[in-house]
């Protein structure tokens, strides 16, 4: 059988995906029959679609025949709670994007941790001889250990971080020690010189950070955000640096983006805005993981990643 397929990106991101896509069912023998907009297919001969949040296809009801709905995205809080989709919704891993985030999550720690924003920024004729502390003497937290979360903590640890990772379910990651459930959380916050969020987005992850786990970091800690936005209570991380208790936060998600002019964010001292960009799903890699979904739904195989719906990731 040769599966249709639907790609429900955006319209500018038709012509590169369907060049990759092809490249990629090509190089594994995959025969499908992909069209590239809503339009062009008829909704129930669909076999799979392939999911923007910000693409055109949201009601799923007239597919179906559907047996797969793939998330080009690694965040599900756009779709996980669409009524009109009953077929198994899978999330994106691929290799770019996680080597994106890596490299995020290293370059911004990797700042921070070497006084970077402070000695590039010195005031005429200042020459202060302060010298960071090796990356050993230092603990980085990583709240969050799937896959994004894992390979960083791998990374930060590979170069000589004291890294501790949580999760729901305990993991066993060489080199990061693993804490998870409510007391790992209170044990995670108050080692964390530096803490890095990559949850998900979920009604048990929303505001996560707020004032009381704020008050349990370390005094002088430090933020990266490039997980979601409403993970953090605004206001609470507002107050919590203005109060002097969280050192500096480096944030590249926000509850509205772009991030309003009128945001207190853009002026806080001690914060440092990047534009959701820390990783992105790429199509040169991102393709082959699809065609993988692709043949594993021909074949009646199990989709790999698949979205737990009532848990939210
Ligand atoms: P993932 O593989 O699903 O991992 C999620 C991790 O969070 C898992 O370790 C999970 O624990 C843990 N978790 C979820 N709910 C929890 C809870 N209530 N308590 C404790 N731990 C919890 O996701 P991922 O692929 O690493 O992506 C993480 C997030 O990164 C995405 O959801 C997205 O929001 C964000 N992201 C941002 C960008 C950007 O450009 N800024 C790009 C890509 C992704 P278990 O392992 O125990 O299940």
């Amino acid at each position: 059988m040769t599966p249709i397929i639907l790609f429900g990106g955006r319209p500018a991101q038709r012509d590169l995906w369907r060049a990759h896509l092809s490249d990629a069912a090509a190089a594994r023998g995959l025969v499908m029959d992909l069209r590239m907009a809503p339009e062009d297919a008829d909704p129930a001969e669909v076999d799979a679609i392939i999911y923007n949040p910000d693409g055109p296809v949201q009601d799923f009801t007239p597919y179906t025949r559907l047996r797969g709905a793939l998330n080009m995205w690694a965040g599900v809080e756009k779709i996980v709670g669409n009524a009109t989709l009953v077929a198994p919704l899978t999330r994106m891993v691929e290799p770019g994007l996680t080597l994106g985030m890596t490299d995020w999550v290293v370059a911004h720690v990797m700042r921070r941790h070497a006084g970077i924003d402070r000695h590039i920024a010195l005031p005429k004729g200042h020459w202060p001889q302060d010298h960071p502390p090796l990356a050993r003497a230092r603990r980085v937290t990583i709240l969050g250990m799937g896959e994004l979360g894992t390979a960083s903590a791998l990374a930060l640890a590979g170069l000589g971080f004291q890294v501790a990772g949580w999760s729901r379910r305990p993991k066993a990651v060489a080199g990061v020690e693993s804490l998870s459930g409510a007391d790992g959380l209170d044990a995670a916050l108050a080692r964390a010189d530096m803490l890095v969020l990559l949850l998900p987005l979920t009604a048990d992850t929303e505001n996560l950070l707020d004032a009381a786990a704020l008050a349990r970091l370390p005094a002088g800690a430090e933020i990266f955000n490039p997980g979601r936005g409403a993970l953090i209570d605004d206001g609470a991380l507002l107050a919590s640096l203005g109060a002097g208790h969280v050192g500096h936060a480096t944030l590249d998600v926000f509850r509205i983006e772009p991030l309003p002019p009128a945001h207190p964010f853009w002026d806080a001292p001690g914060v440092t805005i990047t534009p959701h960009i820390a990783s992105v799903t790429r199509p040169d890699t991102a393709a082959g993981a699809l065609v993988e979904q692709i043949m594993r739904l021909r074949d009646g195989a199990p989709l790999l990643h698949v979205v737990d719906r009532a848990r939210g990731y």
